[in-house]
């Protein structure tokens, strides 16, 4: 372990606290993929008797299953409180995929300090309130986040 800490540039630590902006689950078109045993554990959690997702929930891309979204790009399983708060939430947080679990602490945003402060220009939660210790940030990145 301590030969990897040398070679990561976050080994101090970095900051992140969701703010409910629901950035990661909308925007431009975009892959939530999910693995077989995630698509069970989701039609689970919905009451869905037979243990799969129907296709307004799911697509098939190539060899793999991605949830579907609403035209304008947000994930079928976001839902927008427009009321005072302004915040977001997913219908299915506690069952949701190990993709929407791991963010920010994906390889393609901890490559470097610059992909961080990119990613973070379009998650407010990024570099705010509380530091995930090194440790920490691996433990969640090697769940396998996409790359
Ligand atoms: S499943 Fe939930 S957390 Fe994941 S993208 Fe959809 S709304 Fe966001």
């Amino acid at each position: 372990m301590a030969e990897q800490n040398k070679e990561k540039w976050y080994v101090a630590g970095l900051a992140f606290e969701c703010q409910q902006s629901g950035n990661c689950c909308s925007g431009e078109p975009g892959h939530v993929w999910v693995t077989k045993a995630e698509i069970a554990a989701i039609a689970k959690y919905l009451g869905i008797d037979d243990g799969w997702l129907p296709k307004k929930y799911l697509r098939r891309v190539g060899l793999r299953y991605s949830l579907t979204e609403h035209a304008g790009g947000d994930c079928i399983f976001l839902q927008r409180n427009n009321g005072e708060s302004g915040c977001t939430g997913c219908r299915i947080h506690e069952v949701k995929p190990t993709q929407c679990r791991t963010w920010p602490f994906w390889d393609t945003n901890l490559k470097t300090p610059e992909y961080w402060n990119e990613a973070a220009k379009g998650c407010p939660g990024i570099n705010r309130g509380s530091t995930h210790t090194f440790v920490q940030i691996e433990e969640i990145r090697l769940k396998k986040a996409p790359s």
